[in-house]
């Protein structure tokens, strides 16, 4: 038989969640602050909890999964956490996560943050491509993993409670540059007689050619040498930095997403790095560098 469990918060993500979770069999127990929004829920097989206390104290395993880290402190103040294995699906800060993870211990639960890399209509798709960093007790990991699984694919991350989060935020934050450049592509052809439609696909396989890059950047990373196997060197990208400002300006488009990646670029250059890969730029975005 399924293990029973709750999930506090059923907005979008916590809704296809909870979906997924009846689908495969699983008795669940729902709360969440505006209670009807809970109600759809109710007609499709699930147990609507009165209070957040109350559905925690309904089953073992409880899942969060609210707008942000303020909101979990806020709905399980009040609850008793003795004994239950909570699980975070609400996306923090590596701080955030470990400070969560310290506080459910002192309430006496075991720990798991998570970080969803999936949209809700990803969420129960088994070829969606969806899936979960999960960090923090990793006997909580190994004892749920099965039902874990149910909504999307699982990925430890580590006993550091803080994993998950930072590598759902690195993730994002990658592709807010990558969106970043996309939304600035389709500025530069809107005027003209290019068909959004008919441009995309060149954009998505383009992105899909360049995505291996990262690997050389890692490997670059590795060895400490950004002179690396070098394929374009910074002084050949700086230069043709210049036509695509230019491009922008002829189209007047605003080059406001481009210009604070590439006034990085340009001064590692200007320290004397040309000959390397751009990937030495993160020794600019380093804060540590030279505090210590
Ligand atoms: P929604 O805005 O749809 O839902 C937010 C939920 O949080 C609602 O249940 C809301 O309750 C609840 N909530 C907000 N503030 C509080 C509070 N102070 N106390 C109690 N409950 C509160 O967001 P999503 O469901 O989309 O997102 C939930 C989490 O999932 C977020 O952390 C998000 O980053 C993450 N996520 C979402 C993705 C997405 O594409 N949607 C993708 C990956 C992660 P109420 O109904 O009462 O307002």
């Amino acid at each position: 038989s399924r293990i029973p469990l709750t999930v506090l918060g059923t907005g979008a993500m916590g809704t296809a969640l909870v979906r997924a979770w009846l689908a495969a069999g699983h008795p669940v127990t729902v709360w969440n602050r505006t209670p009807a929004r809970a109600e759809a829920l109710a007609a499709e097989g699930a147990t609507v909890a009165p209070t957040a206390a109350a559905a925690v104290a309904a089953n073992r395993l409880v899942i969060a999964c609210l707008l942000d880290d303020a909101s979990v402190g806020e709905a399980l103040d009040g609850a008793d956490l003795t004994g239950r294995d909570l699980v975070n699906l609400t996306t923090g800060t590596p701080a955030q996560g470990r400070a969560r993870a310290a506080w459910a211990e002192e309430r006496g639960a075991r720990f798991l943050d998570g970080g969803i890399m999936a949209v809700p209509p990803m969420i129960g798709e088994p070829d969606s491509g969806a899936y979960v960093f999960y960090s923090g007790s990793s006997a909580l990991f190994e004892e749920h993993r099965d039902t874990l699984a149910v909504p999307a694919g699982t990925r430890w991350a580590g006993e550091d409670a803080g994993f998950a989060a930072l590598h759902d935020v690195a993730l994002l934050s990658a592709m807010t540059g990558m969106f970043a450049g996309v939304l600035h592509a389709f500025a530069l052809i809107r005027h003209e007689d290019v068909a959004p439609k008919d441009f995309a696909p060149l954009l998505s396989g383009w992105l899909t050619a360049m995505a291996p890059a990262v690997h050389k950047a890692a490997e670059q990373l590795e060895a400490g040498d950004y002179g690396l196997d070098v394929v374009s060197n910074l002084a050949m990208q700086v230069a043709g930095n210049a036509t695509l400002l230019r491009t922008a300006e002829e189209q007047q488009v605003s080059s406001e997403l481009l210009t604070p990646y590439m006034d990085l670029m340009e001064r590692r250059l200007a320290e004397g790095h040309g000959e390397e890969d751009t990937t030495g730029v993160v020794e600019l975005l380093d804060l540590r560098r030279g505090k210590d």
